[in-house]
């Protein structure tokens, strides 16, 4: 029998509930078992593509190419789950197939409504995850807060496959909130209610996960346990964390939240193996040095836009023995500053992620030209590539006005324009470059050494690109190119001839990088950061 957790969330929001389900997937790898991971969001839009950073953060790309919640990056990073389209379920995808089934006649007739056509839907794209062969166990985050109008259909239905499979084989786990209040007195009230809130529409949570300041004491889980029918040991403290959050599978693993879980799926409980994340964990706690980076974008002020270059930076440090400081700077900051000396100066390294639209472009310019002259290890992303190939254009090649068409349609030199197949493209949803394609990458160059070979699969999401029509200029000037698509037709990465560390990628390598594998193009940028 197929085996499925539910995780949800109660009390308010960004409590933690993807690294929560995440942790959960890691331990139970951590044993010897197959975890898929699912996220479903109950928004309306079919994908997180065409939703602004400010909405949820960072849009993650998955290799067939699907824009899906950033959650689905902390599965990649803490799990080696498949990820795929399948893995990330949105309301509006939900109801967009089973309108279209109706459209085509496919309920005989039937009066569709959301039990049990939705549930229906939603039950078999959870199944068609959960019954691979290749999975064990299949952890599914829903999104959103219980009690929320919007998360109804997908609760029911987690209702409906406890009840159609048992408890043995389907578990609920809610993470809530112990707030603290007066000083430092811990609050079950809000956990009591999150919990009644899910009783009324069906589900008995198995396990809690309480997310609060410090440990709860064993009064406090006691009571909870009484007021909410949870044994009391699956009752666990969810605490805060500052160092780093791949310390939280150690420490619900501590509070044997993966023997609890096995136990009560009836698994055999296989001997853990956490040895790799404890020594990786305390070997970044300790690291004796720091190196300070400069991320230059326009979304600075929200925590989670960039939520996978940061864990890359992360990672990469792990590999390099090095405590990562990032310093978000805004780029419409960098316009307005005397110098970028003055914002930049304390950074050993500068980067430039990717973007959207004109704002700050002009910041970003300046933030590259300065890693330029200064001499300072540059890595560009995406957008951070369209820059590096703007910025050489003006300063270098002195084509006042450089820019991409993106930022100036007008532009006298497009030295970044429309790809061809995007010419044209009205509708806004999927339809950029996207998912994984191949790089040839030159010898001789940053980004061959720090791969090692030639050719490399990441993954895209984009509509402009480098403009072939400036390439032989732009390479003469000293603007080398050390990666191209397959076919020779498009350009994937350039670097600075003469420079000690640079790079551009079209592509985002952050996307692939892991705690216990760190990115090696990251894993470059950190090293030349030490150097
Ligand atoms: N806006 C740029 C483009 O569409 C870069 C996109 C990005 O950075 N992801 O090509």
């Amino acid at each position: 029998m197929k085996k499925y957790i539910f995780v949800t969330g109660g009390v308010c929001s960004s409590l933690g509930k993807g690294i929560a389900a995440a942790s959960l997937g890691t331990l139970l790898e951590s044993r010897g078992f197959r975890v898929s991971m699912i996220k479903i969001d109950p928004y309306l839009n079919v994908d997180a593509g065409t939703m602004s950073p400010y909405q949820h953060g960072e849009v993650y790309v998955t290799d067939d190419g699907a824009e899906t919640d950033l959650d689905l990056g902390n599965y990649a990073r803490f799990t080696s789950s498949p990820l795929s389209k399948a893995n990330s379920i949105t309301t509006g995808q939900i109801y967009q197939t089973v309108i279209n089934k109706e459209r085509e006649g496919k309920y005989l007739g039937k009066t569709v409504q959301v039990i049990p056509h939705i549930t229906d839907e939603i039950k078999s794209q959870i199944l068609r995850i959960g019954s691979n062969k290749e999975t064990d166990i299949t952890i599914v985050e829903v999104g959103g807060t219980v009690g929320d109008i919007e998360s109804v259909p997908f609760l029911e239905t987690a209702r409906q496959c406890i009840h159609e499979m048992g408890r043995e084989n389907v578990l609920s786990v809610h993470l809530t909130l112990v707030p603290t209040v007066s000083g430092d007195e811990m609050k079950t009230k809000p956990t009591q209610h999150s919990v009644k809130e899910l009783r009324e529409i069906g589900i008995q949570p198995d396990i809690l996960l309480c997310r609060a300041k410090k440990e709860l004491s064993e009064s406090m889980r006691k009571k909870i346990a009484n007021f909410t029918n949870v044994d009391v040991e699956s009752v666990l403290s969810a605490i805060d964390v500052n160092t780093t959050i791949y310390e939280i599978p150690l420490i619900y693993h501590q509070q044997k939240l993966d023997e609890i879980v096995l136990r009560k799926l009836h698994l055999e409980l296989r001997p853990a193996q956490v040895d790799n994340l404890s020594e990786m964990v305390a070997g970044y706690k300790n690291a004796k040095s720091t190196v300070t980076i400069a991320m230059v974008g326009k979304y600075v002020d929200l925590h989670d836009t960039y939520k996978s270059i940061d864990e890359a930076l992360v990672h990469a440090g792990m590999g390099n023995k090095v405590r990562v400081k990032i310093l978000k700077i805004d780029a419409e900051k960098l316009e307005k500053s005397a110098t970028p000396e003055e914002l930049l100066g304390g950074a050993d390294a500068i980067l430039v992620p990717g973007g959207f639209g004109q704002r700050g472009v002009e910041g970003m310019v300046l933030a590259v030209q300065y890693a330029r002259q200064a001499r300072k290890p540059y890595l560009g992303i995406c957008l951070g590539m369209q820059i590096m190939v703007i910025e050489y254009a003006r300063h270098v090649l002195q084509l006042e006005g450089a820019n991409s068409t993106e930022m100036n349609p007008q532009t006298p030199h497009p030295v970044v324009s429309l790809l061809e197949e995007q010419e044209g493209v009205t509708k806004m949803g999927g339809t950029m470059r996207l998912g994984k394609s191949a790089t040839h990458t030159k010898g001789h160059t940053h980004i061959r050494s720090a791969y090692g070979h030639e050719i490399i699969w990441e993954r895209h999401r984009h509509r402009y690109e480098f403009a072939n029509a400036y390439k032989e200029s732009l390479e003469n000037a000293g603007l080398k190119i050390s990666g191209y698509t397959s076919d020779g037709m498009l350009v994937e990465s350039t670097e600075w001839k003469d420079h000690p560390w640079s790079t551009g990628v079209q592509f985002h390598p952050e996307f692939t990088s892991k705690p216990t594998k760190p990115h090696p193009l990251f894993r470059a940028f950190v090293a030349a950061c030490i150097k």
